[in-house]
């Protein structure tokens, strides 16, 4: 029993969740508002937020990045872990979804740590680089198009400090990347992003079967 992972199914998730969320009123109120909607399904489980949010406190991070930020769950969760001082570069290119999330951070009092950047992120994070925010991040959590991964990763990567760790979502993909009959696009890409970083010795990796999969990336 101990030498697998096991199986959570919906009866045991639901126990996981009694015993152990808790759930800022604001978080749980931008869930609520986010599963009306009909991309519901690209918001991050409740408690994957919270496992970020004890990364970010272990840490001790105070400069973080998100890229992809949707209705804004994350960063909200993000944000409300970090310090005062704390700020999250949050990246995405949808202004219709990323309004949702504005006025529950704001109630939440933490809408002042959140750099909201509308433009797609290779450009943002290229020009945070030019900047010469290199090795000045603490953290990243990437949740965005999966052909994008890469390029995503490799440039976190740079704005890490040695330590610093990138959260990398949606690494199961439902169970497809594991399924020798699917063959999406999205599917092929978390796959081959998957095999590129299990060689990257700039890092040491863990798989979280949390959520949809979470890999870990710890720069060194
Ligand atoms: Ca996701």
């Amino acid at each position: 029993m101990s030498t697998h992972s096991i199986s959570v199914d919906e009866r045991l998730r639901n126990y996981m969740l009694d015993v152990s969320l808790r759930e800022h009123p604001e978080l749980r109120a931008l869930r609520d508002e986010t599963a009306k909607h009909e991309m519901a399904r690209m918001q991050v489980s409740p408690e994957q937020g919270q496992l970020m949010q004890m990364l970010i406190r272990m840490l001790g991070a105070t400069n973080c990045i998100e890229v992809g930020t949707f209705t804004g769950y994350s960063a909200l969760a993000v944000a409300l872990a970090l310090p005062d001082d704390g700020k999250l570069v949050a990246c995405d290119i949808s202004e219709e979804y990323t309004k949702i999330g504005i006025p529950f951070w704001e109630r939440a009092g933490v809408a002042g740590k959140i750099d909201l950047r509308i433009a797609p992120a290779t450009e943002t994070l290229d020009a945070m680089i030019a900047v010469g925010e290199t090795g000045s991040y603490d953290f990243a959590f990437i949740d965005a198009d999966k052909p994008g991964y890469p390029d995503y990763f490799d440039r976190c990567l740079t704005l890490m400090r040695i330590g610093g760790v990138i959260a990398v979502d949606n690494i199961f993909m439902g169970g497809g990347v594991a399924d020798p009959d699917a063959d999406s696009d999205n599917v092929v890409a978390m796959r081959n992003f998957n095999a590129l970083i299990k060689d990257d010795n700039r890092v040491e990796l863990s798989l979280i079967p949390i959520g949809d999969g979470l890999t870990l990336a710890r720069k060194v």
